[in-house]
């Protein structure tokens, strides 16, 4: 099966990916985003567009070049890089918006209705030919968020639930670190050859990728309970220096949010608890 790994991310450039997938890169790079949103497009002529990115004009103009009457539209979660050029794309085209509808943590794209919300382990016959994708619930980087994997090759489409070079931040509350690491086992039961993520290149290995990043929360997790133990009561502040001694203080604004959901997944678990805006090991 031939997959392209490499990282050709020029914004309005179409680059095959895998037999019967393209990506799409959109014009917005970024701390958060890495070197943009990747769309990926199905089919040839495309039939499915995945994660349509943000209604960015120049986004938008590519997209309707290079995809032109698909049939569905389907979107990972609703963080306001993957999904709003969605409306737009749909109002354009009738294509069908698949994905679950935004939850109301003001992190959302609230544009995003779409007409089928998919059951567990749907599959979605791409019409035009023999492609096939199965919804894979994977709750944890946002409570909305879903995988797609294209049975055809076993790319899985995975949002921003696994990432090229980075692990994703989960914001809390709607992000939940708990469902998270739960979202990332159930996968390792599923049949894939390569994962395609929201942002950066292919990645190859995928079972070793998803052992990989389970292993570094659990990692994370265990310095957390360390930290607790060791400081006596310490504000988040302190144990974000403790805990992320190892990372960039430049990257300390983004780690602050996966400290907080360690957090509250270990006061879930009756690990820890918190006293004003003091920590404490239970
Ligand atoms: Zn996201």
């Amino acid at each position: 099966m031939s997959f392209e790994f490499g990282g050709v991310f020029e914004p309005g450039r179409c680059v095959h990916v895998a037999p019967g997938v393209r990506r799409l890169v959109a014009p917005n790079a970024s701390l958060f985003t890495g070197p943009g949103t990747n769309t990926y497009l199905l089919g040839d002529p495309v039939t499915a567009v995945i994660d349509p990115g943000p209604a960015d004009a120049a986004h938008l103009a590519a997209l309707g070049a290079a995809a032109p009457a698909p049939a569905m539209l389907f979107t990972t979660h609703t963080h306001p890089d993957h999904s709003p050029a969605a409306k737009p794309l749909a109002e354009a085209t009738g294509a069908r918006l698949i994905g679950r509808r935004p939850p109301a943590d003001g992190r959302q794209d609230l544009s995003f209705a779409p007409v089928h919300e998919p059951q567990r382990d749907e599959r979605f016959a791409l019409p035009g030919g023999d492609l096939v994708v199965r919804a894979i619930d994977t709750p944890g980087h946002a409570s909305n968020h879903v995988c797609y994997l294209l049975e055809n090759c076993g790319l899985l489409f995975a949002g921003d639930h696994v990432l090229d070079g980075v692990t994703p931040v989960i914001l809390a509350p709607d992000g939940d670190m708990g469902a998270y690491l739960d979202s990332l086992r159930r996968l390792l039961g599923y049949p894939l050859r390569a994962i395609a993520p929201g942002h950066g290149r292919l990645l190859a290995e995928p079972q070793r990728v998803i052992e990989g990043v389970i292993a570094h929360r659990e990692q994370r997790e265990a310095k957390v309970v360390a930290a607790l133990a060791a400081l006596h009561g310490a504000d988040e502040a302190a144990l974000l220096a403790w805990v992320y001694d190892d990372v960039p203080v430049v990257l300390h604004r983004l780690a602050r949010f996966s400290l907080e959901a360690h957090l509250i997944k270990l006061a879930a678990e009756h690990r820890a608890h918190r006293e004003g805006d003091r920590w404490h090991a239970v």
